[in-house]
């Protein structure tokens, strides 16, 4: 197992700056997501690690190598991609053994290694049949048992799912964190599923213009982003501006044309003086509605539009006061709206409600 240490890492094309003076630590056996919106240098970093960009400035340590300028093939990094590349011509057996050819790993050798990589991804009984008589799934499954069989120090993941249906993608998720785990390998998953980085990451950096947003849990970067920015691209969430009020005990009340709030700083390495201009977050499901009205993070309204999913009704909340209608989801409806004669009001719990500078 070693960490992935990237540091200063700046990466230009051109006049285009791609990543800009990065720095990021992953653990030894971490599965670390990368995310971000399309161009936001998700890939440049990964290509970066894995040798096939040099950056202009900064380094990348595996464990205490420097291999910044290394390439790529003296790295020993597991790669897979998004199309899984497999030669048609070869059968499973071969196309997993290639690696090790490349190697001079000696033969015997070859098919104890081969044997135990296809086992570890359940395809043990597919080893002689060609590719193009597989699915989708099973390919993948070959695909990470090549990146495997090689013993790399780490894997590198390039939205490896993206091509499969998504019944495919769920169980191939739970698959990959499961080998990962098994092999104790530190695991860099590039993607633009925020379900599939939530579902199996243990951590994630959320990148945008080159720059890292934040690093944290999926949890963490859930119920706290520290920015607009994440708050928006991972989930979703009602925002709300308003005005500082005051700052007590780590909570933050904030004025706003809807109501006066009181919630938790994303940032609380940010600390805003009272006056200043803020933004208030709550995610859809964080909201009750009820009869029943509070001093703070509660709003008078009525359903607008209504949509009925099954296991959840999705809602327009449109506040009494004015303004932009609330996201508000609704769980295990029995109903769909509710009757706009009595009074309505949406209410949020402290602990759901993240106040954000920027
Ligand atoms: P996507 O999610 O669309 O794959 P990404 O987050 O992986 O995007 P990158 O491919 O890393 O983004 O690109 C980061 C920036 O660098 C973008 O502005 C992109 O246009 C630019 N870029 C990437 N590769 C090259 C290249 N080979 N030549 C010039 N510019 C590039």
């Amino acid at each position: 197992m070693i960490s992935i240490r990237i540091q200063n890492l700046t990466k230009r094309f051109g006049s285009t700056v791609a990543l800009h003076g990065l720095d990021l630590t992953i653990r030894p056996g971490e599965l670390f997501f990368l995310l971000g919106p399309s161009g936001c240098g998700k890939t440049t970093l990964l290509r970066s690690i894995a040798g096939f960009y040099i950056p202009e400035e900064g380094s990348i340590l595996f464990g205490e190598d420097e291999v910044t300028r290394l390439e790529p093939h003296k790295r020993n990094t597991g790669m897979m991609f998004q199309s899984y590349a497999l030669w048609p011509h070869m059968s499973v057996a071969q196309n997993v053994a290639f690696g090790l050819e490349e190697r001079k790993v000696p033969k015997a050798e070859i098919k104890t290694r081969v044997g135990e990589a296809l086992e570890s991804v359940r395809m043990g009984q597919y080893a002689e049949r060609k590719p193009n008589q597989l699915s989708g799934g099973q390919q993948q499954r070959v695909a990470l048992a090549r990146a495997l069989v090689i013993r790399p120090r780490c894997l590198l993941l390039d939205e490896p799912l993206s091509n499969l249906d998504a019944k495919l993608r769920l169980e191939m998720r739970t698959e990959i964190r499961r080998v990962c785990k098994e092999f104790n390998l530190t695991t860099v998953y590039v993607t633009h599923d925020q379900k599939e980085a939530l579902s199996i990451s243990d951590r994630m950096a959320i990148l945008e213009s080159g720059h890292i947003l934040q690093v944290g849990t999926p949890r963490e970067v859930y119920r706290r982003p520290t920015r607009k920015t994440v708050a928006h691209f991972i989930g979703e969430t009602d925002f709300i501006p308003g005005t500082v009020k005051g700052v007590e005990g780590g909570h933050i009340f904030v004025e706003t044309a809807i109501g006066r709030f009181e919630g938790l700083l994303g940032d609380p390495a940010r600390m805003p003086a009272v006056g200043a201009e803020v933004t208030v977050s709550i995610r859809p499901e964080c909201w009750r509605l009820g009869g029943e009205t509070r001093d703070v993070n509660c709003v008078a309204g009525k359903i607008g539009e209504a949509v009925y999913l099954g296991e959840v009704a999705q809602y327009a909340f449109v506040p009494a006061r004015g303004g932009e209608a609330l996201k508000i989801y609704e769980l295990n409806p029995r109903f769909v709206g509710r009757s706009t004669e009595k009074a309505l009001y949406a209410s949020a719990e402290v602990d759901d409600v993240v106040v954000l500078l920027d």
